[in-house]
């Protein structure tokens, strides 16, 4: 299977992503395309905002290919400068507003952008000052886009903006981030071609069309709600993009009645939290038609009180910024609804479920789920392929414990890399484990998931320090801060210990010390003075 295969299936098309997304830019000029807090954009207003940036871009000296990394929240800049940077062949690194310097850095190092477009600086954290520091570390950078400089840069034009267009669909079109296995996160090249056969195929399966009004609710700087299908497969279908100031259930709820928002994608902990608040502040959600949840695992029970309490389809979504994209079909029965997450939604791509030797298991059999196809990529930027990434064949190994049902469906059981998944969001142990491994008072330290209530995981750190005086909780979170990692990679617990457990062969046993915090963590849920019925049900019974 090549690239010349996934072109002459008509998989992929000779096509642009910008083309793509405002090809009903025309027909449908004067309808609503976005809407962002109290401002709304045409699509005749997008696309005149779109071309515009491009020109102007050009005259900011970035010429394609240089890529430009885009570090925005939900706004209209950000949605207007990635599709200008498309158009003039300077792929946006679409990055979320999270992640700091521990994890940018080694983006700026390997993909070499020559512009940071970050958010205004905020109570919460000042984005333009880091990017300044950045700036001043690698030569590469040379334009800051932020504040009013951007806004002004993404306001139409008078008159006509001469159209730039310098990329070929062969071309990378942006660069998704991974949310990496071992260590900061890879830039992961997207071409044309290849992105939009995805944004059409996950558009397919999602029932988007001309009346669909999309929420994006988490940040679309993840493919989940840029063009898995998201924004831009909404767009592509003439519907109307929402764009969510923040993902606070009560905020996305009101927006739900306010804008009668038919598609939003959610991941399962917000999810659960849009089922509270829509109970406790009943809105008018009549209008919502497909919830699709994804990138953690969602329970069944949470699925079928989400179809019937919000009165509409829910759509499972296991894939991955690297490629595959499995969806729940939405005349799929209940049961499959609620207790699998779907097939791929593209054609060509394959599944294959191995064992540890890389050999396929029987039918039905749990193992590591490798993919490989027209969705999903073959390598990482500058063509880098780490060991253990891909297989014999160029399977993609997406470290994802799975068994296939017999419709093919997979249902994600566990995951055989070592990462903590908080509401989606991933963390790498081993890139946090040598941040802390370098705190002066830490010895050893290992990092695992806990169970948790909201965020379906935690993070728990067990450190055994290296003299009488233990750090605690809030030094170690001020460390790491102070280290440049990602607010939502601090640990949330942390357990002092004298020796990590040590499997066998000496490796540190991570399975135990999970068991360990799990059975704490419910222990303390149980004596908790407001412990539920639920958790002294959970009590063993020994
Ligand atoms: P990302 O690249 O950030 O989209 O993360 C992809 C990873 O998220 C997958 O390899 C899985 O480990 C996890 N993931 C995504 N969707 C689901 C799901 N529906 N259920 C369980 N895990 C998921």
């Amino acid at each position: 299977m090549s690239a010349d295969h996934y072109r002459a299936a008509g998989w992929w098309r000779p096509e642009r992503v910008d083309d793509l997304v405002l090809r009903h830019a025309d027909a449908l000029a004067g309808r609503c395309a976005v809407v962002c807090e109290e401002r709304r954009l045409t699509y005749r207003g997008l696309t005149a905002a779109v071309d515009s940036a491009a020109a102007r871009l050009r005259g900011l000296g970035l010429r394609a290919p240089e890529p430009v990394l885009v570090q925005l929240p939900n706004t209209i800049e950000l949605l207007v400068l990635s599709l200008a940077l498309m158009r003039a062949g300077c792929p946006p690194v679409l990055a979320m507003p999270t992640l700091r310097e521990h994890e940018l850095r080694p983006v700026i190092a390997t993909l070499r952008p020559a512009a940071l477009a970050v958010p205004r600086r905020s109570r919460a954290f000042d984005h333009p000052e880091m990017a300044r520091r950045l700036i001043k570390e690698h030569d590469c950078l040379r334009t800051l886009l932020e504040g009013d400089d951007l806004r002004a840069l993404c306001v139409p034009a008078d008159g006509d903006p001469a159209r730039v267009h310098t990329a070929q669909p062969q071309d990378i079109a942006l660069h998704l981030l991974s949310s990496g296995t071992t260590g900061p996160p890879k830039g992961i090249p997207r071409t044309h071609e290849a992105f939009t056969s995805v944004i059409r195929a996950a558009s397919e399966v999602s029932g988007l069309d001309r009346d669909s009004v999309y929420l994006a609710a988490i940040p679309v700087t993840h493919s989940f709600a840029f063009g898995h299908p998201g924004v831009l497969g909404t767009l592509a279908h003439g519907g109307r993009v929402v764009l969510a100031r923040a993902a606070d259930a009560a905020h996305c709820l009101d927006l739900v009645a306010r804008e009668r928002v038919t598609h939003c994608a959610l991941v399962p902990g917000l999810a659960a939290q849009w089922l509270t608040e829509q109970r406790e502040h009943p809105r008018d959600v009549t209008s919502l038609r497909v919830l699709q949840i994804g990138g953690a695992q969602l329970d069944p029970a949470t699925a079928r009180r989400l179809a019937t309490e919000l009165d509409c389809a829910v759509q499972q979504v296991y894939g991955m910024s690297e490629g595959l994209l499995c969806f729940t079909r939405l005349d799929d029965p209940d049961d499959i609804v609620a207790t699998t997450q779907g097939r791929p939604a593209a054609p060509g791509d394959e599944l294959r479920v191995v064992d540890e030797a890389g050999r396929t298991v029987p039918p039905g059999a749990v193992g590591e789920l490798w993919t490989r196809g027209p969705s999903t990529i073959t390598a990482y930027a500058s063509d880098a392929r780490p060991p253990g990434a891909f297989g014999p064949g160029g399977f993609y190994r997406t470290g994802d414990l799975v068994r296939l049902d017999d419709e093919g469906n997979v249902i994600v059981v566990d995951r055989v890399k070592d990462v903590i998944n908080r509401s989606g969001e991933k963390i790498p142990a081993g890139d946090l484990e040598r941040l802390l491994r370098g705190h002066p008072r830490v010895g050893a330290a290992a990092v695992v998931a806990m169970p948790h209530p909201l965020h379906g995981e935690a993070v728990c750190a067990v450190v055994v320090p290296s003299g009488d005086d233990a750090p605690n909780l809030r030094e170690l979170r001020d460390f790491l801060r102070a280290q440049g990692a990602a607010p939502f990679k601090l640990p949330d617990r942390l357990e002092v210990v004298e020796a990590l457990p040590t499997t066998g062969v000496g490796k540190v046993d991570k399975a135990r010390l999970r068991r360990t915090i799990a059975a704490l963590v419910a222990a303390e849920r149980r004596n908790a003075p407001g412990a539920t019925a639920e958790d002294q049900e959970s009590r063993p019974s020994s």
